[in-house]
């Protein structure tokens, strides 16, 4: 899913933390989990320049990560905005489930790994799935040239 669609739906799920809290940390907080996970999109894409092959490593992606992201964020802030920043990552995580056809198991990290974290044993439909990593990876390059461009 892009960027600006997670930035979305968790802005939304940082307002209603907001208002159900009152804490000014609800809406960035939310943020940070709902968007900073895609971070991990690197390790796929270093992984296709060493290798020339798509692999859905996704380090950040994992619905076991939820339990030590809410236990870490409850020691910080407490349960109710440990709760806001779990259920933010969790959105993240379904949105990205629905929209890249994955196998039920497809967003559990031990999952991929066990499957080799490859692409044809995780996605329901693959050749989709490598299409996107590619579209992904052009739209990096098109955004590094523009950058370069200021430089
Ligand atoms: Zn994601």
């Amino acid at each position: 899913m892009l960027p600006h669609r997670h930035l979305l739906i968790s802005a939304a799920v940082g307002m209603v933390g907001w208002v159900a809290t009152r804490d000014k940390k609800a809406i960035p907080l939310a943020i940070g989990s709902g968007v900073l996970p895609d971070l991990d999109h690197g390790a796929d894409y270093a992984w296709y320049g060493l290798t020339g092959t798509h692999r859905l490593l996704l380090p950040l992606h994992g619905y076991e990560w939820s339990v030590p992201l809410f236990w870490w964020s409850y020691k910080r802030w407490g349960a109710p905005l440990a709760v806001l920043t779990t259920l933010s990552y969790l959105c993240h995580l379904l949105a990205d489930q629905v929209e890249n056809q994955t196998k039920p198991g497809g967003y559990f990290f031990l999952y991929r790994l066990w499957r080799r974290f490859a692409m044809e044993r995780i996605s329901r439909d693959p050749v989709a799935g490598t299409r996107g990593r590619i579209e992904d990876i052009k739209r990096l390059q098109k955004l590094a040239a523009r950058f370069r461009r200021y430089l």
